[in-house]
């Protein structure tokens, strides 16, 4: 395939991009549906049109542009990722699989080649979770896996600002019914890695088979406030302590059981919080990923047990809320063999790797045959303003993505 695909542009346009909610450290925070968000969703709706594409907004804020195939009736051929960022967020995490597959549409565009089925560039709006949890909620929104209004009502954590007064008040609430993007032959996602694997193990590209099992629950351990100077160690129900001897506890049993996954504390919350008090309450995020799910099970189920066990013995109650979770995802195994057999052609040292982090794709897999392409980032370094890549790495990803979607847009119906 002779497409005149350019990196300089992609790379061009990965930097303009970087430009809105450019940070002093060299990074960018674009919270999804914030001014900036809406800025470079502009940005991009303007570049679609400049090659022709049709944009259509759903009721979700997320953005189709869509390059007619020779057959419209036939379902599109979605690529795509998401262009918020973290507050702390780099440049390429979201943008770099959104503009590439801009720059798959504009090449093709230059080239004047049809394909059989449209192709379809996908935002989802709000990937990253920072401003209105849980992440990935627009694509959640959009295949049905939350109903639609209640992430309309979903209220922002820093400011408050309900979802859908957002969408209005950006200009990005559209009219098309989210369910729209489920007719659909297929969902290809680029990305960077967001971990070191690949750069470590010398590969260019990633070929993502699947992604962790995750739950995420708040645990709250509660005990009894009161004087640090007066209160005996023996009297004392001190909520922070049972939450420390939990946190260990639950890297322990994945250390034993399963190495191979993931624990987590995201987050820990002392109440009240205050010199001179012993505190009687704690809550801490609590997270455990795992490639099986039976495993991931087991895991909180030894837990919920140790936890119950260290409460008992400190006289504390303890509960353990989950509110964030996926199962084990796995991507198409017909779209992962094109991507690897477009690698192989190209000379690109890659591997099978699954996805240790979420992504729109989970959420798009659970309504067609959906699958990723990583490419490394230098140190695995992501969520942050150092956040890298190379040209060389953009550069190959970008041509075994266009191989692999054009060839699905070419297959038969
Ligand atoms: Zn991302």
């Amino acid at each position: 395939m002779n497409l005149p695909l350019s990196v300089d542009r992609l790379w061009d346009d990965l930097m303009a991009m970087a430009h809105i909610g450019a940070t002093p450290e060299g990074g960018c925070n674009r919270p999804a549906l914030s001014a900036l968000d809406a800025e470079a969703r502009a940005l991009l709706a303007r570049w679609g049109q400049a090659i022709g594409l049709t944009l259509t907004v759903d009721r979700l804020g997320n953005m189709a542009l869509r390059r007619e195939g020779r057959d419209s009736a036939r379902p599109p051929v979605l690529v795509g990722s998401h262009l918020d960022t973290q507050p702390s967020g780099g440049k390429f995490d979201g943008p770099y699989g959104v503009l590439a597959g801009l720059e798959i549409l504009r090449a093709l565009h230059e080239a004047g080649t049809v394909t059989d089925a449209p192709i379809v560039l996908v935002n989802w709006t709000s990937e990253e979770g920072c401003r209105f949890s849980p992440s990935m909620i627009g694509a959640a929104g959009a295949m049905g896996v939350l109903p639609e209004p209640e992430v309309l009502d979903r209220c922002a954590i820093d400011d408050g600002e309900r979802y859908g007064d957002a969408l209005a008040r950006t200009g990005w609430a559209g009219a098309a019914d989210p369910a729209w993007l489920r007719n659909a032959a297929a969902y290809f996602e680029a990305h960077i890695e967001q971990g070191p694997v690949l750069e470590a193990e010398g590969f260019d590209l990633g070929i993502v088979t699947g992604g962790f099992a995750t739950e995420r629950a708040l645990v709250t351990v509660t005990g009894e406030t009161s004087h640090a100077g007066t209160t005996p160690m023996e009297m004392r129900r001190d909520a922070v302590l049972g939450a420390a001897e939990m946190i260990m506890a639950g890297e322990r049993i994945l250390q034993d059981r399963a190495p191979e996954g993931r624990m987590t504390v995201c987050r820990l919350i002392v109440d009240p919080g205050a010199d001179g008090v012993v505190p009687g309450g704690a809550r801490f995020a609590f997270e455990y990923r795992h490639p099986d799910n039976a495993m991931l099970r087991t895991l909180l189920d030894d837990a919920d047990a140790a936890f119950a066990r260290i409460a008992s013995r400190r006289k504390l109650d303890v509960a353990r809320e989950p509110y964030w979770s996926f199962p084990r995802v796995v991507f198409d195994a017909t779209l992962a063999a094109r991507l690897r057999a477009a690698a192989t052609r190209h000379g690109a040292k890659h591997r099978d790797i699954l996805s240790g982090a979420g992504h729109d794709a989970y959420h798009a897999a659970s309504r067609m045959p959906a699958v990723m392409l990583f490419i490394p980032c230098h140190g695995g370094i992501s969520h942050h303003p150092t956040e890298s890549i190379s040209r060389e790495w953009a550069e190959i990803g970008l041509r075994v993505l266009a191989e692999a979607v054009i060839e699905t847009a070419n297959a038969p119906a």
